[in-house]
C-alpha cells in the first residue's frame, strides 16, 4: 500500500460544525495533520498566532506566492488565504492525511493540482438546523447570522464539486464516516500501485 496520506480537504457552511469535526477527527485518530493556513486578515481576538493562522502582511503573501510557497491560495472578502507548501508535503511524506479546511475556490484549486485529493463538505442536516446552531452560538448578532445564512446560500451552488457530502447530525457518527471515507480512498488502485505489482509479481509462478 502507498504510505503517502490523503490529501484531504474539508469545507462547510459557517454552522456546520467543520471545526468541531475536524478536531474530533484529530483526537481520535492519530493520522491527521491540520495545515495552518497564511492570511492577511486581522487576528481576531480568539486568534492565535501558529495556531489558528499564521498572519502577516499582503507584501510578505505576495513574496511567499512569488516564491512558490504555497500550495493554492484564494482571495476571501478582500483578505489573502493561503495553504504553506512546506508542511502539507512533509506530512504527506511521512504517511499523514493532511487537512486542508479551506473555501471552494481553494478547494477546485487543489483539487486540479492534485487529482487523488478528497474533497469532503460538511452540511447539517437541513437549512433550518443551520439557523438554529448559528442562533445557538448566541456569540453573534442577528444581522451577522443572516449574511451568513445567505453566504451558505451562494455556497450551496458549489456543493457539487465535493467528492462526499457528509451530513453532521450526531458529531461521532460524522467523525466515523469521514475516517471510513479516508480509510476507502486510501486502498484505491492509484494508491495501491506498489501492492499491485507485488501480488502480480507472486501470481507470476502460477503462469504455466
Ligand atoms: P476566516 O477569516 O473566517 O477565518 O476564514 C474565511 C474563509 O477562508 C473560510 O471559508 C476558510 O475556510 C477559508 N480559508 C482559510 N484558510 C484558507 C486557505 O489556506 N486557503 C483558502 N483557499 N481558503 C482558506
Amino acid at each position: 500500500m502507498d504510505k503517502k496520506g490523503i490529501l484531504l480537504v474539508i469545507s462547510g457552511f459557517s454552522g456546520a460544525g467543520k471545526g468541531t469535526v475536524v478536531n474530533r477527527l484529530r483526537e481520535k485518530y492519530d493520522e491527521y495533520a491540520l495545515s495552518i493556513s497564511m492570511t492577511s486578515r486581522k487576528p481576531r481576538p480568539t486568534d492565535v498566532e501558529g495556531e489558528t493562522y499564521f498572519f502577516v502582511t499582503r507584501e510578505k503573501f505576495e513574496k511567499t506566492i512569488a516564491e512558490n510557497g504555497l500550495l493554492e491560495y484564494a482571495e476571501y472578502c478582500g483578505n489573502y488565504y493561503g495553504t504553506p507548501r512546506a508542511f502539507v508535503e512533509e506530512q504527506l511524506n511521512a504517511g499523514k492525511n493532511v487537512i486542508l479546511e479551506i473555501e471552494i475556490q481553494g478547494a477546485t484549486n487543489i483539487k486540479k493540482a492534485f487529482p487523488e485529493s478528497l474533497l469532503i463538505f460538511i452540511t447539517p442536516p437541513s437549512a433550518a438546523e443551520l439557523e438554529k446552531r448559528l442562533k445557538g452560538r448566541g456569540t453573534e448578532t442577528d444581522e451577522v447570522i443572516a449574511k451568513r445564512l445567505k453566504r451558505a446560500y451562494e455556497e450551496s451552488d458549489g456543493m457539487d464539486t465535493y467528492d462526499y457530502i457528509v451530513v453532521n447530525d450526531e458529531l461521532e457518527e460524522c467523525v466515523d464516516e469521514v475516517h471510513r471515507i479516508i480509510d476507502l480512498a486510501r486502498r484505491q488502485p492509484l494508491r495501491m500501485k506498489s501492492f499491485i505489482g507485488e501480488m502480480k509479481e507472486q501470481l507470476k509462478v502460477y503462469d504455466k
